[in-house]
């Protein structure tokens, strides 16, 4: 939108005058500027307050006698009635004409249809805030932290509702995703429409466990149990080399390595406290919706779980599959440490088998295990690890082809989610509310929140 800069202008003296005369009222000697910035915080806010008031007072053509009802019937009209919305500047009360008397036993006030306000309720415009403070602190952290920005506060249950209500959106789009990519229709329309992949695309998945209360307090009381759920989440992502440059200093010891530094981008997190096939359905719509069925080359780098491993192996089998590197290396870590009391017997072993493991030579290091299997119970069960994995342990052809071997994406992602929002001192949830913050999480992660913002907006107001 443009603005009248003069008219701003105007406004802008008078707010300054409201100012003056506040301060010559306080009497103070010393006026420092964090207190001009708060007065006119405070001021701007009532103007806000004012303006929108008068704005949908405005806003409406003369009332008529009789409107037409949604429902095809007629409504009469009432009076001039007084309804209460909170937006980002505080609570508004505002009159506007009021239409009543339809046999359907539902009123109307045009105003409200037309800028899509639900009377007594928050704006879409704070419902954004407020939703977007749910997915970041706790819910009472949110409502100390929303109180700083806005001025004024709201309850822990409003931050609450609001953040479910938003998340609702995404998991809305994700259920019509996931049912999208299984409908053979949509599936062959999207054959037609979108032929083209990118050169190599990467996924990891990974979980991380999620305390969940039993719903039923009795059952807390009787059992005194806790129950923990893997919520499971995903990434896509696409690598590109780091320019020397913007290298780290952990990055740069890589390049010493010859390890050949990639970083990800382009983001993709999926997420769901689910069973893995169902899990496994979220992964097929994610990918199709960033064409993994049709990058040149699709890799795959886990840490390993079976169930990781059938899925991918179920959804997209021609995908490469690659183990951690990090994860595979540090098996032999402890190994070593498990097998060799003294520093100088560990150290020779460890090297050898690193340089084994990284330059592809998974044979070497099982032998290597197998010859520790007596004394180590690690090496014993590392044996069906490395053996079972072989394959996903190519690291020198990985690395000759230029594709990402650590996961560290989707680790970083299970952070974001559960270490930094639902295991937040103080959360407790039920199912349903960990999958949902978690879901509008991930949207905010992919930077997709605007479009959530957009569709609370267009939410069909209730009659
Ligand atoms: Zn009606």
């Amino acid at each position: 939108m443009n603005y009248n800069i003069e008219k701003i202008n105007q406004i802008g003296k008078m707010v300054a005058e409201v100012i003056e005369e506040a301060v010559m009222q306080t009497g103070e000697e010393k006026v420092r500027i964090s207190d001009i910035e708060m007065g006119l915080r405070e001021t701007l806010q009532a103007v806000g307050q004012s303006a929108l008031k008068q704005f949908l007072e405005n806003g409406e053509d003369g009332p008529e006698t009789q409107i037409k009802c949604s429902c095809g019937g007629q409504l009469h009209y009432q009076r001039r009635r007084a309804a209460t919305i909170w937006s980002v500047f505080g609570k508004v009360v505002y009159k506007r004409a009021y239409y009543a008397g339809c046999e359907c036993q539902t009123g109307q006030a045009p105003v409200d249809s037309r800028y899509g306000i639900e009377a007594g309720k928050v704006t879409a415009g704070l419902a954004h805030l407020i939703a977007l403070s749910g997915i970041k602190e706790s819910f009472e952290e949110g409502r100390k932290w929303l109180k700083e920005y806005l001025l004024f506060e709201v309850s822990e249950n409003t931050v609450r509702s609001e953040t479910q209500k938003m998340s609702e959106l995404q998991r809305q789009a994700d259920q019509e995703l996931v049912k999208a990519m299984q409908d053979e229709k949509s599936l062959q329309q999207r054959e037609r429409s979108q032929p083209v992949g990118c050169d190599i695309l990467s996924g990891s998945i990974d979980a991380a466990k999620v305390r969940i209360e039993p719903r039923d307090p009795r059952e807390k009381v009787l059992e005194n149990r806790e129950s923990w759920r893997d919520l499971k989440a995903g990434c896509w992502y696409e690598g590109e080399v780091v320019p020397v440059p913007q290298q780290s200093t952990r990055q740069k010891e890589k390049r010493q390595r010859e390890e050949i530094v990639l970083r990800a981008r382009n983001k993709k997190y999926f997420c769901d406290i689910a069973e893995a096939q169902e899990f496994g359905k979220v992964l097929w719509a994610t990918g199709c919706a960033v064409g993994a069925d049709r990058a040149r080359l699709l890799v795959f780098i886990c840490d390993g779980a079976v169930w990781i491993w059938n899925l991918i192996a179920q959804y997209f089998p021609n995908a490469v599959q690659i183990v951690d590197w990090y994860h595979a290396a540090d098996r032999l870590k402890r190994i070593a440490e498990e097998a060799f009391p003294t520093l100088e017997e560990r150290q020779p072993w460890l090297h050898q088998v690193t340089e084994d493991l990284w330059q592809g030579r998974v044979e070497l290091v099982i032998e290597a295990c197998r010859l520790l299997a007596k004394n180590s119970k690690w090496a014993q069960q590392s044996l069906t690890y490395y053996s079972n994995n072989m394959e996903r342990m190519r690291y020198d052809q990985f690395r000759a082809s230029n594709l990402l071997i650590g996961s560290g994406v989707i680790e970083s992602g299970c952070k974001q989610i559960v270490t930094q929002r639902l295991k937040l001192p103080g959360a407790q949830w039920h199912v349903d509310g960990a999958i949902l913050t978690a879901k509008a999480r991930t949207a905010w992660m992919n930077g997709e929140w605007q479009k959530l913002v957009s569709a609370r907006s267009l939410l069909p107001l209730a009659a």
